[in-house]
């Protein structure tokens, strides 16, 4: 199948061309293989799609640090939440909705909202730039989180401030940058690999070449894939052929969206506007060089440097293992929480809260008590 003669999403979902390529790729994995998937939105489609079932015996696939409300750890939140009381009647504070209801250290953003917390739910970050427009009275803090996804529209947001002269508007950086953490995960050896599904969008932005010194020195294979069930499927095949040649190196099944080189203008964008820096992720602690932080250029917009806040030592709930899930050491169910205490009504850790998170994909789709006996019987 070539991929270029796909156009539709419908054809993306073929139910007789995805059973058909499913038959090969089992017929041509001679040893099974481990993969991780990095990014949430390929974690929901394997779930959702029944990939990983139809494929166990041959391919095990294990969700990575690529959801980026999951990633991002108590330390950002309890900060966010405490800026909330602090300046109670000061700001308002604009985040994207998911990142609501994760708890923090001892509150969450939703329980503040309810104390009465001034925080609007916004789509893009040009809508709190609208909102600082029009309320002078108040000061605007952006949480921004996610990869190098956002981190192009979110530049072009405070580019936008810049040319508008708006005094009344700050970003709190919590992004981060999958490369790096790849590289740290990589370097614990908790998990054995056989290679990647690398995710598509943020390599829509940076391009396949930043993996390849990571899967030489680690020795592995990956794929950066589309999101539909027979790109998938087809990544694994690409993946499988890599595996069993031995070639340590990076190919690209999302060539509709994705050059080896990237986006050279939104690269631009976003160097113009943040440098990297080292940064704290969920599960992984701090990763030198794997955050963004707003260029000397952008200091008066820089929430950190703009507010006094002192946060008290984080807390985490000890029976929550987010941390294994999010470095693909366990699967959800593994957890001692999952599906008892944690529920997406009930969510107790950010894997479950998120619409990427691996927990929440787990319970939603997944036939996840099946899953457990066949792994029992292995
Ligand atoms: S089930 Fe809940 S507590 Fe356990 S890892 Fe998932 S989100 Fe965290």
């Amino acid at each position: 199948m070539n991929e270029e003669k796909l156009r539709f999403i419908d054809e993306y979902r073929n139910k007789e061309l995805l059973l058909k390529l499913i038959k090969k790729l089992k017929r041509e994995i001679d040893n099974p293989i481990k993969i991780m998937e990095v990014c949430g939105t390929h974690t929901i489609s394997i779930s959702k799609f029944g990939i990983r079932r139809l494929l166990k015996g041959k391919v095990y696939l294990t969700s990575g640090p690529g959801c980026p409300v999951c990633v991002t750890p108590n330390e950002d939140i309890d900060w966010i939440i405490e800026l909330c009381r602090k300046f109670k009647e000061k700001i308002c504070l604009t985040v994207f909705g998911d990142i609501m209801r994760v708890p923090g250290s001892n509150s969450s953003l939703f329980i503040e909202k309810a104390k009465g917390a001034n925080i609007r739910i916004v789509y893009s970050p040009i809508e709190a730039i609208e909102i600082a427009k029009k309320r002078k009275d108040l000061k605007i803090v952006f949480f921004g989180i996610g990869f190098e996804t956002t981190a192009p529209s979110i530049a072009i947001s405070l580019i936008e401030a810049k040319k508008n002269k708006l005094e009344n508007f700050y970003l709190y950086s919590a992004h981060k940058l999958i490369p790096p953490a790849l590289d740290a995960l990589l370097s614990l050896g908790e998990i054995k690999l056989n290679g990647f599904i690398l995710p598509g969008h943020v390599s829509t932005i940076i391009g396949s070449n930043p993996y390849r010194p990571i899967l030489k020195k680690y020795g592995l294979a990956g794929v950066i894939a589309g999101f539909e069930p027979l790109d998938i499927i087809q990544a694994l095949l690409i993946l499988n052929e890599l595996i069993k040649n031995k070639i340590y190196d990076v190919k690209i099944q999302y060539s509709r969206s994705v050059k080896p080189e990237g986006n050279e203008k939104a690269k631009k964008i976003m160097n113009n506007v943040f440098k990297e820096c080292n940064s704290i992720w969920r599960g992984l602690g701090e990763i030198p060089n794997s955050g963004l932080e707003l260029r000397e250029e952008y200091n008066d917009m820089n929430a950190k440097l703009h507010f006094d806040i002192n946060i008290p030592p984080k807390y985490e709930n000890p029976a929550c293992k987010c941390g294994e899930v999010l470095r693909g050491i366990i699967y959800p169910y593994e957890c001692p929480l999952f599906a008892k205490a944690c529920t997406p009504n009930s969510p107790i850790g950010p894997c479950m809260v998120s619409s990427e998170g691996a927990c929440a994909a787990w319970y939603t789709y997944e036939d996840w008590k099946k899953y457990k006996e066949m792994m029992k019987n292995e």
